[in-house]
């Protein structure tokens, strides 16, 4: 499928090494220019923030006139049928667009993570959850999740500049799709008060991640209004603004000065107060990563905010040592911490994207010792429920045939147990078979249980 796209990318990307980090290689090459739409678009126009926001991809016919025919009828009628049974949009940047092999699409993981074809979709596993996390059962205002003791969740609005397949917060990000109707909100800056008196009168409240969405889509008045006005707040030590942006569209800092200028602001006023300012990123793999990112790094680092990464645990994406190995030494060498990476979440419309609890111990025994200690992510399963992230290794029990795992949270949620469920179709045949079988199915699960509990009754400190 599409060979002339493959040698017109093949030949875009040639690696050129000249990043200021030594012995790593980044794409310097002019990439988007594989795509025939874009194929005159020079470095600064495509360098600019707004032109990457006004040349998004948003539909399907968006992606024929972008590509312009290099796509062929399977594979669109693939993308609308994937697109049917998703709860999440279409949104690509141009950036990240151009970072697809459009000449080995079906299996390419940037394509993965972003455009669902409808042939690789499986069932949801009857386990799966809107909110998988529980995080609205913690709503403590309409934008704030509190489910940690000191820390809390953000949420200002639901849109993002791209739009994952397998966000966990499918069931409020982005617009409705055929399959999920949503009520999405932008930031509205009237209606933060309560959130910010909440936190006022919560004294063991020290972190605030401001999350959504992402933060990236706040106007840069509102990243002021928000930096300053949390680190006003005497018992607030630490805020976080969760973006994906420097690894789907790394011109935003070095092309919006006044975005930067906020950021730099508030991270000053953090000094000033001995309180620190963080960005959380998402990059996934290596291939986001190119010259661009140094830029947007040098850019970033030079505004004093300390940058974390936390990746997903994608199946086909980067469920590999390799990948995770080398996108952490990358990550590194651009002064971005590798901080976690999660297990992904059990929502759905995604279950093809899903691991096991195995597959990511293994991957983790596997990194720990590859890399300095405090560049070496954290894998994690945030609990399903709302029992907090929980180091992989760190499950009360597990059955790796019917794919059950049991975990406790002693600190955030005393005395209770959660499950995850590894997806149907990594299991061996016989877990298969036995999903297959309604009763005999409960039968074990009902019997794991009382174990669980029986062992969290035993351990319990
Ligand atoms: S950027 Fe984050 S919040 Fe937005 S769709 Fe992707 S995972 Fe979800």
């Amino acid at each position: 499928m599409m060979k002339e796209a493959a040698q017109t990318q093949n030949t875009a990307t040639d690696i050129q090494t000249d990043s200021p980090a030594v012995g790593y290689a980044f794409d310097r090459s002019e990439f988007w220019r594989s795509i025939p739409a874009w194929r005159d678009i020079d470095a600064e126009t495509f360098g600019n923030f707004r032109w990457q926001q006004q040349n998004s991809i948003t539909s399907v016919p968006g992606i024929q006139e972008v590509l312009q025919g290099l796509a062929t009828p399977t594979l669109i009628a693939d993308i609308e049928d994937g697109l049917l049974k998703t709860p999440m949009n279409v949104r690509l940047t141009p950036y990240i667009f151009s970072r697809i092999n459009w000449g080995n699409v079906e299996d390419d993981p940037v394509r993965r993570q972003f455009l669902p074809l409808g042939s690789q979709f499986i069932p949801d596993h009857p386990h799966a959850m809107d909110d998988s996390l529980n995080e609205d059962g913690h709503k403590a205002t309409p934008y704030l999740t509190h489910r940690y003791p000191d820390k809390a969740l953000f949420l200002p609005l639901t849109l993002c500049p791209v739009y994952c397949s397998f966000c966990t917060r499918s069931r409020m990000v982005g617009g409705s799709t055929a399959v999920k109707s949503k009520s999405t909100y932008g930031a509205k800056t009237n209606e933060w008060d309560a959130t910010f008196e909440y936190i006022r009168n919560n004294s063991q409240l020290e972190d605030i991640v401001i999350s959504g969405g992402d933060a990236l889509l706040l106007r840069p008045s509102q990243i002021h209004q928000i930096g300053t006005t949390l680190l006003e707040i005497p018992t607030i030590r630490r805020i976080r603004f969760a973006t994906k942006g420097i690894a789907i569209m790394p011109m935003k800092f070095t092309s919006d000065t006044e975005w930067v200028e906020a950021l730099a602001e508030v991270c000053r006023m953090g000094r000033d107060r001995m309180k620190e300012v963080a960005m959380h990123t998402h990059f996934n793999t290596d291939r986001e990563i190119t010259a661009w990112t140094s830029r947007a790094m040098k850019a970033l680092s030079e505004t004093g905010v300390r940058v974390r990464n936390q990746s997903v645990l994608v199946s086909g994406v980067n469920d590999s040592f390799d990948c995770l190995h080398r996108t952490a030494k990358k990550l590194s060498s651009q002064l971005i911490q590798p901080y976690y990476i999660y297990l992904h979440d059990m929502v759905p419309g995604c279950e093809h994207l899903r691991t096991t609890v195995r597959t990511a111990e293994q991957l983790s025994r596997r990194l720990q010792g590859s890399i300095a200690g405090f560049n070496t992510p954290r894998v994690v399963c945030d609990a399903p429920g709302g029992g907090g992230k929980r180091e992989i290794s760190s499950y009360s029990l597990y059955d790796q045939e019917i794919g059950v795992s049991a975990w406790t949270s002693p600190t955030a949620k005393p005395g209770e147990i959660f499950y995850y469920y590894d997806p149907i179709h990594r299991l061996p045949n016989e877990g298969q078979a036995l999903w297959a079988n309604e009763p005999e199915i409960n039968r074990r699960l009902a019997k794991f249980k009382a174990e669980a509990m029986a062992k969290a009754e035993a351990t319990r400190i």
